[in-house]
């Protein structure tokens, strides 16, 4: 049965960023839009086309001097090294400036009611972007636009990012570290890339970092214990979501061993954080997965688990 208020925000055209024999592939949402068909859960949702930010939006996380500079460096053809991770071809201006056109639609359409959860499967990723620096795969702060334009709402006054993928979300906390009306819930495999604001300590940025090989199990008693009375505490307008899966036992890049159960279980806890306080608002998007299978299984059981548990 379609579920109008839970939505899926995607565009094809996501697939035209390519970065030569990276883990961050076209082929990483091939795999997740194949897999959302075969399972049913498309055909439960509804489906939004993305459309491209403006420059003038962006702007508002990022300067324009940087957002010119990502702008001028798009190649003609080849590819171009941004930094030491990150690649440009043609085509990834359009992918990056959808995937956060996603992210900005989505808080738009929670924000008027035409949707309740949105999840947008989209790349290039956004949480490693700082203000003024493209990083690890990232060009734009996707999730970082959406709380933003949020706050610009009369309505909002408080909202809440937390971000599960196996990498911390230094982009993220470096766009808000000294906005305590944004609360940054980031777990993380400790002493592991970026190596930036890992031990960055405010009462409204929560590190939580993992050893090697923590479990899930491990991940949810720490999460009861430290995020969830923040989030309680905080009482969120919005509640994001930078849904990362490269924690995921099966991921080449994390070393951690979530299983998409310990997905199903965090994306519940949230839900009930949203309902209880966010008026049922969620706007949450990809990061990081780069085994094609887990990747897609995993997105299956976030994206399921928005559609079905106890939608009011
Ligand atoms: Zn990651």
């Amino acid at each position: 049965m379609m579920n109008d208020l839970t939505r899926l925000y995607t565009h094809p055209d996501c697939e035209l960023h390519e970065m030569p024999r990276h883990p961050e592939r076209p082929d990483r949402l091939r795999s997740i839009m194949s897999r959302l068909t075969a399972s049913g859960i498309i055909s439960e949702t509804s489906v939004v086309l993305a459309s491209e930010v403006s420059d003038d939006i962006l702007s508002k996380i990022h300067p324009e001097t940087y957002i010119e500079s990502i702008n001028k460096s798009e190649p003609e053809s080849t590819v171009i090294k941004v930094e030491r991770d990150t690649y440009m071809s043609r085509g990834s201006l359009r992918a990056s400036k959808l995937a956060a056109g996603a992210c900005a639609a989505a808080t738009r359409d929670v924000l008027s009611g035409d949707a309740r959860r949105v999840f947008c499967a989209v790349r290039p990723p956004g949480h490693h972007a700082e203000i003024t620096a493209a990083m690890g795969f990232c060009l734009f702060n996707n999730i970082a636009l959406a709380a933003e334009l949020a706050l610009a709402n009369e309505s909002v006054s408080r909202v809440a990012i937390v971000d599960f993928d196996v990498h911390h979300c230094n982009g993220t906390v470096d766009i808000f570290k000294d906005r305590p009306e944004v609360l940054v819930c980031s777990s993380f495999q400790e002493h592991f890339y970026p190596h930036r604001y890992l031990d960055f300590t405010n009462p409204h940025i929560l590190n939580m970092p993992l050893e090697k090989d923590a479990t899930g199990d491990q991940f949810r008693a720490r999460a009861e214990r430290e995020w969830l009375p923040a989030l309680e505490n905080h009482k969120p307008d919005v509640l994001f979501i930078s849904a990362g899966f490269d924690a995921h036992t099966e991921d080449p890049l994390g070393e951690l061993r979530f299983v998409e159960s310990d997905y199903a279980w965090i994306t519940s806890q949230l839900i009930s954080i949203a309902e209880r306080f966010c008026g049922g608002r969620i706007v949450s998007t990809l990061e990081g997965g780069y085994d094609l299978d887990a990747l897609a299984r995993s997105v299956e059981t976030h994206m399921g688990t928005l559609i079905r548990d106890s939608l009011v």
